[in-house]
């Protein structure tokens, strides 16, 4: 009667069969933020950035205080990547906001409950 794999054997691949899961979610949650920053600091991103600042004119469109350097704002994902991974490099999804602006929204988001 040595028809079944011995029970260590069938834990091992269960055990495995886990981390694998687990290894393809933790893959499938980063891979649209890898993609943004990606682009973020590809030439296309830069430029994209230079040329919303000009638009805005160093004005933060949620808080409206004038910054004077590009560095003070960072790209805002309008629709959350964390909801919306497929936009993640959508042009029409992005925004320039202000460091502190960006950082607060980034608070108010909650992660979608289970
Ligand atoms: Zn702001």
């Amino acid at each position: 009667m040595q028809q079944s794999k011995p029970d260590w054997i069938q834990q091992s691949f269960h055990q495995l069969q886990k981390y694998q899961d687990l290894a393809a979610k933790i893959r499938h949650k980063y891979r649209p933020r890898r993609r943004f920053e990606r682009w973020r600091d590809s030439q296309d991103g830069q430029a994209w950035k230079q040329q919303q600042f000009n638009r805005i004119q160093g004005i933060c469109p949620d808080c409206g205080h004038q910054l004077p350097a590009i560095a003070h704002f960072q790209i805002d994902h309008i629709k959350p990547l964390k909801t919306h991974p497929d936009l993640a490099t959508d042009l029409s999804n992005l925004q320039l906001l202000c460091g502190p602006c960006n950082q607060r929204k980034a608070c108010q988001i909650k992660p979608p409950k289970k």
